[in-house]
């Protein structure tokens, strides 16, 4: 992402975020509209005027104070999760997987009850494996979300594709008005939008709305997505028939389409109950068969985030969810949302850690990937360390400077093992440590492989791939980088990038609270290197701001418990306990 401007015509400030500017002129995905502005920005709104939205209210009031409570928290929970030595490390299984002492005693191959038995081993081989490679299990899911994936997964078998039910909604999507009573099959459409961590925290997003409003979540996977992920739910599909589908424009929507739900609302073609008195007799409008809803990085739709709105939107019986974001965050800002949140996950730190595990598989193709490669350089050491490192033009710095921020992180966070033997690191001795580098670029996996020369067998330095730009139109591509991020996923340790989707992702699903590089902002070295996150969480780059809700009141005391400022982004939030 790069930041490339502070003002906007409109007066108000605006920050854009923008990627590495080679891809951004490369990698346009092919679904884009030439209305949306490239991609690559991104733009957050740093004046908070009038807002009221309670979760950014906290967010601002509880800045300061946070600060504090964070390093008790961080201190006391990095032990619990990050903390484990070396003699946790894996020492070898029959397959060359790593299972170590920890997995073995709190995983099993369902992970707990969260994935469904009942589903052919041979059709999606991570599902069923990959328990052995990560080594992690910091939370076991709550009875309640158990309980509630089950009851999704029988609904979703219900109102799939290829039921009765699937084409009766069609049928009624078709005739261009939502049923007047309620139905049983009521659906969120995921629809892709910006990079592969970008939309995998999208789908997870997406996957819990549609938990939390018993829906059925379905996605509309282009070509360059089509061999990427299994099906998650046991015995049907996720899929949606595109080519079947009564709505025409399903990729590179934008995020400003006609029938986003805050235009529909603006040309009354939708109402909310409690302004429109008449939306509850007979003379309110029917509302339409379908809506998008934009929640993109310049979140257009904010106001999904209010409760009453949520009782219009409730009426609607198909959304389509354009959206790169993790809003998972502003929908705890939801008091209809809120206790059901609080009961499926005790621990808001969980979220994104149980529901990735749950919702994403890798194929077998990525699968294969993965597991030869883990097995050939990873697996025989004793401990291993993901570093991923994304740039952006906006905040590129020199090479040396980056190398020596990455260098400085690593001591503070006493991450990456010694130069030399007699080194002050945190891995001298016998244990042997690979060190997986992620990047689109070899130059920092030169770099420490010459740094590590020295050491010989006792640190291993490895990069998969350096694909030197984003090609998220390439199934390819995207293939190499959701091993990546799985091979991330494997590691004891992690150093990411701040501000990068791909990075909370790896360590969502790694269960590892990563230590996050600072972006050098105005191309100015951060003074603090690196900070360690309080919690694996994602950060929610983009939370709603300029609202007014006028819905039921949250609890804001355990709102501001629970979602606080990123340590990457001033202006996002992220749940944490
Ligand atoms: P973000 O831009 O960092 O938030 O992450 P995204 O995953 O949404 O978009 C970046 C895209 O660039 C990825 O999906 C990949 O296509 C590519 N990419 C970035 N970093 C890496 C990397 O370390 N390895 C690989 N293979 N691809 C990468």
């Amino acid at each position: 992402m790069e930041m490339s401007g502070v003002s906007a015509a409109s007066g108000v400030p605006v920050i854009k975020l923008v990627e590495d500017p080679v891809e951004a002129v490369a990698a346009e995905p092919p679904w884009a509209t030439k209305r949306e502005k490239p991609r690559r920005c991104r733009q957050a709104l740093l004046v908070i005027g009038l807002v009221t939205l309670p979760l950014v209210l906290f967010l601002v009031l509880g800045q300061e104070s946070a600060a504090t409570v964070w390093l008790q928290i961080a201190t006391a929970k990095l032990t619990a999760t990050n903390g484990r030595g070396f003699e946790d490390a894996n020492h070898g299984h029959d397959d060359g997987a790593a299972t170590g002492a920890t997995a073995a005693a709190n995983a099993d191959e369902l992970l707990g009850g969260l994935l469904a038995p009942g589903m052919d081993r041979g059709s999606c081989l991570s599902r069923y494996d990959s328990w052995r490679y990560y080594k992690h299990f910091p939370y076991a899911p709550s009875p309640h979300l158990l309980r509630r994936l089950r009851d999704y997964e029988a609904r979703h078998r219900r109102c799939a594709p290829g039921t009765p039910l699937y084409a009766k909604a069609v049928e009624q999507l078709r005739s261009g008005r939502s049923a007047d009573d309620t139905v049983e099959c009521n659906y969120v459409v995921w629809l892709p939008f910006d990079g592969l961590g970008n939309r995998m925290l999208s789908m997870v997003s997406g996957f819990l709305y549609a938990l939390l409003t018993d829906r059925v979540f379905l996605a509309a996977l282009p070509p360059d997505s089509d061999d990427l992920f299994c099906e998650p739910f046991p015995g049907t599909t996720w899929r949606l028939p595109a080519d079947d589908f009564p709505v025409a424009k399903l990729f590179g929507v934008g995020q400003h389409p006609d029938r986003s739900y805050s235009s529909l609302l603006d040309k009354k073609k939708i109402a909310v109950p409690e302004d429109d008195p008449a939306a509850s007799n007979a003379t309110a409008p029917v509302p339409p068969a379908y809506v998008y809803l934009s929640l993109g990085w310049l979140l257009t739709d904010r106001i999904f985030f209010c409760g009453e709105h949520q009782l219009a939107i409730k009426k609607v019986n198909w959304l389509l969810q354009y959206s790169d974001l993790y809003f998972a965050p502003s929908l705890y800002a939801v008091a209809e949302f809120q206790d059901e949140l609080r009961r499926l996950f005790p621990a808001k730190e969980s979220v994104s850690h149980l529901l990735t595990r749950y919702l994403l598989h890798p194929t077998n193709s990525v699968w294969g990937i993965v597991t030869t490669y883990y097995r050939s350089n990873l697996a025989p050491a004793d401990r291993r360390i993901g570093v991923q490192i994304r740039m952006y033009g906006h905040s590129s710095i020199p090479a040396d400077d980056m190398y020596n921020q990455i260098l400085a992180c690593s001591r503070q966070e006493r991450i990456l093992p010694a130069e030399t033997d007699s080194g002050d690191g945190n891995n001298n001795g016998t244990t042997t440590t690979a060190i997986l580098i992620a990047s689109l670029y070899a130059d920092y996996y030169k770099r420490l492989r010459s740094r590590y020369a020295a050491r010989g067998a006792a640190v291993g330095v490895f990069q998969p791939t350096h694909e030197e730009r984003q090609a998220t139109e390439s199934l390819v591509h995207n293939r190499k980088a959701l091993a990546e991020i799985y091979l991330l996923s494997f590691s004891e340790e992690l150093l990411t990038s701040g501000l990068s989707t791909f990075g909370y992702v790896a360590s969502s699903l790694a269960g590892v609270r990563p230590a996050i590089l600072l972006t050098a902002f105005d191309h100015k070295v951060p003074a603090t290197p690196c900070r360690r996150a309080v919690s694996m969480e994602p950060c929610n780059l983009t939370p709603p701001r300029d609202v007014e809700c006028r819905g039921e009141a949250v609890d804001k005391d355990d709102l501001a418990r629970h979602v606080r400022v990123c340590e990457d982004w001033k202006d996002g939030v992220k749940f944490f306990d």
